[in-house]
Order: structure tokens, then C-alpha cells, then sequence
């Protein structure tokens, strides 16, 4: 079902994830303000997870100290494809990364649990599935972590020399004036071209039909797919041969009801209940991820968004990936947007008398110190009844005069 590699500990009776959570409650952290948000923001990342992943994708986070922070990814994984996640941590003092990959289903069904500083991890598996991933360092470390999700093709292309561009018939198009469908993909090549196994497997038979000509099967594992060559113009295997990956098998032709088209390979796959769409077993796609957006500069920073015509808050940004930004709002809850439009003007206002700071713009908010009007600050973001200022490096939200 799948395939760990470079982890450092990826045999596991409890999660790693499970054995820190028993740890803080052993040690009474889970009932602090810390422990406690841990806890709730590890599950909130897992129960509403801020983004649908597009592979290729990267993602560059910051944790802080202060702020127990988690990240919820969902995946919808093929069955077609092999899904590589790699993880790299950069902090002065190195920390280690909880990686859990749950299954969503009716409930969530914890797949892969690890935590290591540094990984490269391969997902696949048999069925296609909704997964969801979750980032979350140990309590009380900072630092940055850089994702990167890619995914391959589960097989090798079967024509060698060739790729995606010679792919020239889909599946399920019409066939003999629609009374069949096209059970499989057309790979165009030069007569002669080898036609090469696309896993390990065992040839299970070869032989010659009216309709595919030439044809080459393989299984891959004892009740494994059966792969389907067709139109050979020769077949350079027996049946009960074992071949490996990238072994020719045969060599391109017409053979078949292909003799008046162009020479191409017919590729199929069959499982258990019936023919499948090969493309995506063997389609391959940019394994570079698109670039990350320009607030990437902002990675780990306070910037002030604009919210509206006379709103404008400060946030901070927790990641940035191709796709987005997620950071913590004025509440410290956490936000995702696709786009941040940063204050361009400082907001002005004058406040003459002392009063509380506190640390959101509710006067329920925990307060972080006092404002004195005898001393310089300057004015940060501010809205509805609240500024938001800095004052001798104390920034917190004052109510206006
Ligand atoms: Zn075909």
C-alpha cells in the first residue's frame, strides 16, 4: 500500500503524533493555553484543512515559538499515480515535523505518521482516495519548513524514445461506427520502434487476434493488472517470461485491424472488473512545482491587509505556497487567501489619553500593555473603534478617542 523512504521512523504501533499528545498530557502541557491550542489546532487542521492541493505544488511555512500552529492539506489522490512528498526543516535549532497522512472517509483513518526534520516519502495505493496531510511541528520551536508534493505515473511509458505528445487516441472513443469504444490509448512511433514493459512482471501470453495482431500481455504481481500490447510488428518475448522494467517486449507495428493506419502501439490495462483508462498510468506531467508568490518575502512577518474601505489589520504570515497564503488574522485565527492586498498608506490617528493595549481589537482580548500619550508611536492599521499601534516595540490595539 505504500512506501517510506529516507524516513527516520517509519514503523509504528502509536503514531508519533499519538505518543507527543500522550506525552503532553502525562506531563499536564495539555491543560496550558499552549498545550491546549496545540491540541485544538492539530485536529481543526485535519477536520477543515485550509486548501485543495494541485500537484505539482509547493508550500514554504514558518512556525513560531509563540504560535502552536498545524496545516491541513487535502490531496485527491489517484490510483494512476505515485505521490512523492518531500519535507525539509531550516532552524537554528533543528526540530522535527509531525507528517500524518489520514484517509477521509467517514472518519479519518490515519495512513502515514512520522516525524522527522528532513524526509522524502512515496504515497500510492490501489484506490483512489481523498487524503488529507497535516504539518505540525513539536510545542515551542521556530523555524521554516519547505513542502514540496509531486506526483509521477505509476508505470513507464511504453514506447521507448517516446511521450506524451504521441499519444494520438483516447479511451473511450467510438470504434467500428460506434459499436465499441476504445478500450485503451494509441502511441504513435516509427515501425521498429521497441515497445518496452512498463513494471516488473511475467508475460502471460503471446499471440496474434484478428483484432490486435501481434499481441503481447503481461501481469504485473500474482493477481496483479494485466498489461496489453497490441499491434506488434514482432514480439520478442515468450509467455512465462519474466521481463523487468524497460525490457522490450516487442517492436512497433500495424499488426491487426491496424493494417490501413499509421503503425502504432495499442496500450491497455485490464484489472479484475474490465479494461481502465491507461493514461494516467503512464502520462507524464512537469514535476516542477509552479513558483511561490511574491509574499514569500513576508514569510514569518506582521503585514497590514487592507479589509475594506476604512479596515486594515495586521497579520501574520504563516505560508505561502503557488496557490495562496495562509497567515493569522487580528483574532489569531487562521485565514487562507489566494491574494493579499497589503495597506499601501499608514492609517492616521491621534489618541490623547492612556488606556489599555490589547492584543485583538475586542476589549475581551488579553492585554499586552498600556499607552501612554506622552510618548511617541506610530500608527499601524486600525478598524472600527480600534487602532493598532506601536509604541517602544509594543504593538497592540488601543479603542480611538
Ligand atoms: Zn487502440
Amino acid at each position: 500500500m505504500l512506501l517510506l523512504l529516507h524516513s527516520c521512523k517509519s514503523v509504528f504501533k502509536v503514531s508519533p503524533y499519538k505518543t507527543y499528545l500522550n506525552k503532553l498530557e502525562s506531563t499536564g502541557l495539555s491543560k496550558t493555553k499552549m498545550g491546549k491550542a496545540w491540541v485544538s489546532n492539530g485536529e481543526e487542521a485535519v477536520r477543515n484543512p485550509l486548501k485543495e492541493v494541485t500537484i505539482p505544488f509547493q508550500e514554504s511555512i514558518f512556525f513560531r515559538e509563540s504560535s502552536p500552529d498545524a496545516l491541513g492539506y487535502i490531496i485527491h489522490y489517484s490510483s494512476a499515480r505515485k505521490v512523492k512528498f518531500k519535507v525539509k526543516t531550516t532552524a537554528e535549532e533543528p526540530f522535527g515535523v509531525f507528517i500524518d497522512i489520514l484517509e477521509r472517509k467517514d472518519q479519518l483513518n490515519n495512513l502515514v505518521s512520522i516525524q522527522s526534520a528532513d524526509t522524502v516519502l512515496f504515497y500510492e495505493d490501489k484506490q483512489d482516495k481523498t487524503l488529507i496531510l497535516r504539518l505540525q511541528p513539536e510545542l515551542l520551536v521556530s523555524g521554516r519548513v519547505d513542502l514540496e508534493i509531486i506526483d509521477e505515473p505509476k508505470l513507464g511509458f511504453p514506447v521507448k524514445g517516446a511521450s506524451n505528445s504521441s499519444i494520438k487516441s483516447f479511451w473511450g472513443v467510438d470504434r467500428d461506427g460506434g459499436v465499441r469504444r476504445h478500450e485503451g490509448i494509441d502511441i504513435f512511433a516509427k515501425r521498429g520502434t521497441p515497445v518496452i514493459a512498463v513494471e516488473d512482471g511475467v508475460i502471460s501470453r503471446v499471440q496474434e487476434t484478428n483484432l490486435g495482431g501481434k499481441v503481447v500481455w503481461q501481469r504485473l504481481g500474482l493477481f496483479g493488472q494485466m498489461i496489453y500490447y497490441a499491434h506488434l510488428d514482432s514480439q520478442l518475448v515468450t509467455a512465462g517470461q519474466e521481463v523487468k522494467k524497460g525490457e522490450t517486449v516487442g517492436l512497433l507495428g500495424n499488426t491487426g485491424n491496424a493494417k490501413a493506419t499509421a503503425p502504432h502501439l495499442h496500450f491497455g490495462i485490464y484489472t479484475g472488473s474490465g479494461a481502465v483508462d491507461p493514461l494516467n498510468y503512464v502520462l507524464i506531467k512537469d514535476t516542477v512545482p509552479p513558483k511561490l508568490r511574491s509574499e514569500i518575502k513576508y514569510l514569518g512577518n506582521e503585514v497590514v491587509i487592507n479589509r475594506g474601505a476604512s479596515s486594515a489589520v495586521p497579520v501574520n504570515i504563516l505560508s505561502v505556497s503557488s496557490e495562496g497564503v495562509s497567515y493569522k488574522n487580528e483574532f489569531q485565527k487562521l485565514e487562507y487567501s489566494e491574494k493579499l492586498i497589503l495597506l499601501s498608506k499608514k492609517p492616521s490617528a491621534k489618541i490623547k489619553t492612556a488606556k489599555q493595549l490589547y492584543k485583538s481589537p475586542v476589549e475581551t482580548s488579553a492585554p499586552v500593555g498600556l499607552f501612554n500619550p506622552e510618548k511617541s508611536y506610530t500608527v499601524l492599521a486600525k478598524t472600527g473603534t480600534f487602532v493598532y499601534i506601536n509604541q517602544e516595540d509594543t504593538k497592540g490595539w488601543v479603542l480611538s478617542d
